[in-house]
């Protein structure tokens, strides 16, 4: 065996391997590089989705001759000078690496000048410099690449379709104009324009552009500081959601970054406004002193590390938290979609005309006229209006909470709990008008028609009440008639007996009974009643999973069952009072959109939409 040292051009291709691995790569090492150099405007034209051409013009600082020279050579780079710059970078790019990769595995052509000399234009082949020329003096550089891996046919193989390779640069291009504003994109491919950005420092406008003007509507403004953050953006309301997480876009001190614990507190911060599975769409800019972030641990620069994560992640969910504590977030009916709004007018509307209740002056008969009748219907059917229906099943579930009969529950039954002082609800007074299939409350107020789904908004309301109490229930541990066995894996019994110390604390004693198996003879009282082996098996999952326990989500879990367990269903049918304090514990709720599972309770038909649906108004 002999070793021989590289030579720079076979080097520079393996580095390629690293940082080039699809034309979409180079753009955003190119583009990057234009932004580290000041540039206010920059053009991307692509041919074949990059595989016959790139070329990347923009206004920038441009580049010395001899500066242009050292910028192909191997680790050249203006940007850091020591270690200690490497902690502190401000700059996108500081590896000194993508030119010289870059030119490996192209034809690449640059012309550059800094605007006050003659400019100089050079022609590589394989990285190997072919020509040199004087070019015009015009103020910023052009780089053209021309058949990007025609040397490394290996890599080439890999590439998808033209089309996947066009979405992964629109996603490459999309991202940056998102996270720089101020700069004005154009992208176009096989000369026709993919997109443009308008460079006026306003990300609305930037959005509007990437995810479309009706999304750009609804996104709410965030802005939240602290000592080391300053995070602002925008994030979408509730009813925007996306099964990909890549909606949810992170830019840390202008670089776009991937982070799932970012992601996850963003999750956190919309709480239980969004449906199971669902994600929202959201952009947050989040700058802070480049020694809080390392940079330098992924090839692509596409993941960070950060010094304070756990103020970052708190900081991040409260940005959220806060924003939708301001806000309304009933959902309008959407008016431009035609399918939509023949079915509200079908299914919702038909039924509201042909009902004995629903007497056709929504305007003029606001408040209590139009009810009483509706009342008398409901008398009939039901012989007990002294206490709500939902009071009384709420009053079951609470006994039921509190079972060791020690202390009898002294609770407040209306659920809203006056010793309180009452927020200020972001829902306006609605008054039932009837009920469509047992399942849908229709009410009406000055603002127009609403339509409340009754199973959800009772989720909600106990929902908020249980994890007030669950929250107050001490540990004290229930001892169990019968007690559960639970076996094991292997593995899951090692991780039992390693957190036993944990699984106390909380109230869970792991009895050994056999190699794999356990006996669980009591547990803490708070535990949903009936889903006892269901909330051990998620304490256990949760030890699997965290090597923790985290007692407040099981308890919210705990709430969101219990909630769920006994709310009105469809198909059941309230009179009046039953509706009116249903929607007025509604509007005491602190989440009052969106049941615990995220579904939406209320949708709001307004006066004027209901004018331009009868063409009254156009
Ligand atoms: P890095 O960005 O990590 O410094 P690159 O290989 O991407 O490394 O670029 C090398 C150097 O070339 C940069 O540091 C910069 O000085 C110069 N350069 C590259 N592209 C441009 C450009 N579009 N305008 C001005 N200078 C540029
Ligand atoms: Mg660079």
């Amino acid at each position: 065996m002999k070793i021989f040292q590289m030579p720079d051009s076979l080097a520079n291709k393996i580095a390629a391997g690293e940082v080039v691995e699809r034309p979409a790569s180079v753009v955003k090492e190119l583009v990057e590089n234009c932004i580290d150099a000041n540039s206010t405007w920059i053009k991307v034209e692509v041919a074949e989705a990059g595989l016959d051409r790139i070329k990347i013009t923009d206004d920038g600082d441009g580049m010395t001759e001899e500066d242009c020279a050292l910028a192909f050579s191997r680790h050249a780079t203006s940007k850091i000078r020591n270690e200690d710059d490497l902690f502190h970078v401000r700059t996108l790019g500081f590896r000194g690496e993508a030119l010289a990769s870059i030119a490996a595995v192209s034809k690449l052509t640059i012309k550059t000048s800094t605007g006050e000399e003659a400019g100089t234009e050079m022609q590589f082949e394989g990285g190997i410099l072919k020509q040199k020329s004087k070019s015009e003096a015009r103020k910023g550089t052009e780089i053209t690449i021309d058949q990007l891996f025609y040397n490394t046919p290996a890599r080439l193989k890999y590439m998808k379709t033209i089309h996947t390779e066009l979405g992964h640069i629109t996603d490459v291009m999309n991202r940056m104009a998102l996270s720089h504003p101020d700069i004005r994109f154009e992208v176009t491919h096989n000369d026709r324009t993919l997109f443009r950005s308008p460079g006026r420092d306003d990300i609305l406008q930037v959005i509007a552009q990437v995810y479309g003007v009706s999304i750009a509507k609804k996104m709410i403004k965030v802005e939240h500081e602290t000592l080391d953050f300053r995070i602002s953006g925008y994030i979408a309301k509730p009813e925007i959601t996306r099964a990909s997480r890549n909606y949810m876009s992170t830019i840390i001190n202008g670089r776009y970054i991937r982070s799932i614990p970012l992601s996850k507190a963003i999750l956190k911060g919309y709480h239980t406004l969004l449906p199971i599975g669902r994600n929202p769409l959201v952009i947050l800019k989040i700058d802070m002193d480049p020694i809080l972030v390392d940079v330098n641990v992924h090839p692509a620069k596409l993941e960070v590390r950060f010094s304070k994560e756990k103020e970052l992640f708190e900081a991040v969910e409260q940005t959220i938290q806060q924003a939708f504590r301001k806000q309304s977030l009933i959902p309008d009916v959407p008016q431009p979609k035609k399918r939509r709004e023949e079915e509200a007018s079908e299914q919702g509307m038909l039924d509201l005309y042909q009902s004995p209740v629903g007497r056709s002056e929504p305007t003029a008969s606001f408040g209590q006229s139009t009810i009483n009748h509706q009342e008398d219907v409901e008398k009939d059917k039901f012989e007990d209006t002294q206490q709500s229906v939902a009071e009384k099943m709420l009053q079951a579930d609470y006994e039921e909470l509190s079972t060791s009969g020690q202390e009898q529950p002294s609770v407040e039954l209306s659920f809203q709990q006056p010793e309180k002082e009452a927020p200020k609800s972001r829902v306006p007074v609605m008054y039932p008008i009837g009920q469509h299939h047992g399942t849908y409350i229709l009410a009406q107020n000055e603002q127009g028609l609403y339509l409340i789904d009754q199973h959800a908004a009772q989720e909600r309301i106990k929902y908020e009440f249980f994890k007030e109490k669950i929250g107050e229930v001490a540990n004290e541990v229930q001892e169990l008639l019968i007690p559960i066995t639970f076996d094991f894996s292997r593995q899951e019994a090692l991780l039992i007996e390693q957190h036993q110390v944990e699984l106390q604390r909380v109230g869970l004693f792991f009895e050994s009974f056999g190699e794999q198996s356990y006996i669980i003879r009591s547990h803490p009282q708070w535990f949903p009643k009936g889903f006892e082996e269901e909330t051990i098996r998620e304490i256990v999952d949760q030890v699997m999973e965290e090597g923790k326990v985290d007692l407040y989500k099981l308890r919210e879990d705990a709430a969101i069952l219990m909630s769920c367990k006994r709310s009105i269903k469809a198909n059941h049918h309230l009179n009046y009072n039953d509706m009116f304090q249903l929607l007025e514990d509604l509007r005491a709720s602190t989440d009052p959109f969106t049941c615990p599972h995220g579904r939406p309770i209320i949708i709001h038909f307004s006066s004027y939409e209901l004018e331009k649906m009868f063409k009254r108004v156009m």
